[in-house]
């Protein structure tokens, strides 16, 4: 298959080149973290048939990922996509364990008895940490009761630093958590105040030290751009501080998603203050080049890794994947979600639970899954999908995928063929008989590229369904 530079990062020419094609390729576009994205989800999937589901494997079934959804926050950062309950009652975390450790009864009854094998667990948020470290201990043991965890078993969180104390790293470190991720997203004064999150270096650099020398092996830091007041110079002197004084093992370099209508909070900010999509590319294009000169892996969209990462690893192999998490090499697990609005993945079907608190601990409370709404995959998504999470992941699709039967795939998907040709022409993809592979340049519209697969997408934009308020952030 044509492509062999396609793990070359994109160069400085790629960089400048993505900022003359912005405008045309700046639009709303979802980030394939599911095929299809969670906005399809329908209330036709529910309680009983995630219950069926979960009986209908035996206890040596494939391993399970469990998502644990913490939603709870003491503030709220103004550029915040989460699914987030601002609070500063502590007494709200009694009454949600009150509702997760019975949901983690029920998963755990009907998942053989909670013989299923554990190889992931991730708490996420909000703030996993704005539990106290008795509530995470507590929570963690009943977690070890339900299930069997394997040995070698990935145990992440996300904390805040700001709210995560000496007592939390040692109590997660002897509970067994060895990767830990925490927010940044720009340590400019002037841009932290603008999003309501003050985080100095020196605290952000005590909790990383206070990590490492309880054994976690492992750092991931999210740093963002697209904010407010973000200038490439000062957003420069951050890339610095991280890559200097932090040595994370993986960052995240998210791009903001501004979508105030559906997130009210995000009307705080001052739109005048927001880069335009330019200028969010060359932020951009300020962290590819410091990560990239700084010898770190460019894995794809907005991750970047140590090249003994084994993200990198398994990029450079072709058997990275992508779920709700993001990036991760636990491909081939059933992923089960815990908490309101957490996602999982089971056996081609997408189960959400409920958003609402009360919603959530009623359904708990009557003894059935707190499901609200989920997606089963149809044969035709299955194959879509894994288009697109090839693209995603490993920058290239080829005859597995595309036409496992012989022949040319561009007679299988003729729309999509016919769709790819402009960015033949502006040398995002090449493409050839056998496939198609992103070109460095292309690594950074990866996301428009993997939408010419998206047939949702395109049924939509073909039936002018909408109401003019996108369901997804822009692409550039
Ligand atoms: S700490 Fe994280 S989850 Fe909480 S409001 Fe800020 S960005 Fe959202």
């Amino acid at each position: 298959m044509t492509g062999s530079h396609r793990d070359r990062p994109p160069d400085d020419a790629d960089l400048e080149r993505a900022v003359e094609l912005a405008p045309k390729y700046d639009r709303p576009g979802p980030r394939y973290t599911s095929y299809p994205p969670a906005p399809h989800f329908h209330e036709g999937i529910g309680s009983e048939e995630a219950a069926d589901i979960y009986r209908s494997r035996g206890p040596d079934a494939v391993p399970l990922s469990l998502y644990l959804h913490l939603p709870f926050c003491e503030a709220m950062c103004t550029y915040c996509g989460c699914n987030v309950i601002v609070s500063r009652n502590k007494a709200i975390v009694d009454r949600y364990l009150e509702a997760l450790l019975p949901e983690i009864d029920l998963a755990s009854d009907l998942l053989s008895g909670g013989s299923r094998k554990v190889t992931q667990l991730h708490p996420g948020g909000g703030t996993p940490t704005y539990f106290p470290p008795a509530a995470m201990e507590r929570l963690h043991h009943h977690l070890e009761d339900r299930f069997e965890f394997l040995p070698d078993a990935e145990i992440a969180l996300e904390v805040d630093p700001c709210v995560t104390t000496p007592e939390h790293v040692e109590t997660l470190a002897r509970l067994g958590f060895r990767r830990i991720s925490m927010g940044v997203q720009d340590f400019t004064p002037e841009v932290q105040e603008a999003v309501n999150r003050v985080q100095s270096v020196e605290l952000t650099l005590d909790l990383v030290k206070d990590a490492r020398a309880h054994g976690f092996t492992s750092v991931n830091v999210d740093l963002m751009y697209g904010l407010p007041h973000q200038k490439p110079a000062s957003f420069q002197q951050t890339l610095d501080t991280v890559i200097e004084r932090i040595a994370p093992d993986r960052v995240s370099l998210f791009g903001y998603a501004h979508v105030p209508w559906l997130k009210a909070h995000q009307r705080k900010i001052d739109e005048a203050t927001l880069p335009g999509p330019e200028e969010r590319l060359a932020l951009f294009q300020t962290g590819v080049r410091s990560f990239v000169g700084a010898g770190y892996e460019f894995i794809g969209l907005d991750h970047f890794a140590k090249p003994d990462d084994e993200l990198s690893i398994a990029r450079a192999e072709g058997t990275l994947h992508r779920n709700f998490m993001g990036f991760h090499t636990h491909a081939g697990t059933d992923m089960i979600a815990f908490g309101i609005t957490g996602i999982g993945d089971a056996q081609g079907v997408y189960l959400q639970n409920h958003a609402k608190l009360t919603a959530y601990e009623h359904d708990v409370a009557a003894g059935v899954l707190p499901i609200h709404r989920g997606y089963r995959l149809t044969a035709e998504d299955e194959v879509h999908g894994a288009i697109i999470q090839e693209l995603m992941c490993n920058g290239r699709v080829g005859r597995t995928h595309l036409a496992p039967e012989g022949g040319d795939w561009r007679e299988r998907f003729p729309a999509e063929a016919a769709d790819l040709e402009p960015l033949v022409a502006d040398g995002i993809v090449e493409v050839d008989e056998d496939g198609i592979c992103l070109t460095p340049l292309g690594r950074l519209f990866v996301r428009n590229v993997s939408m010419v697969f998206d047939t949702h997408l395109r049924a939509r934009e073909a039936s002018g369904d909408g109401d003019g308020k996108p369901r997804y952030s822009r692409t550039v």
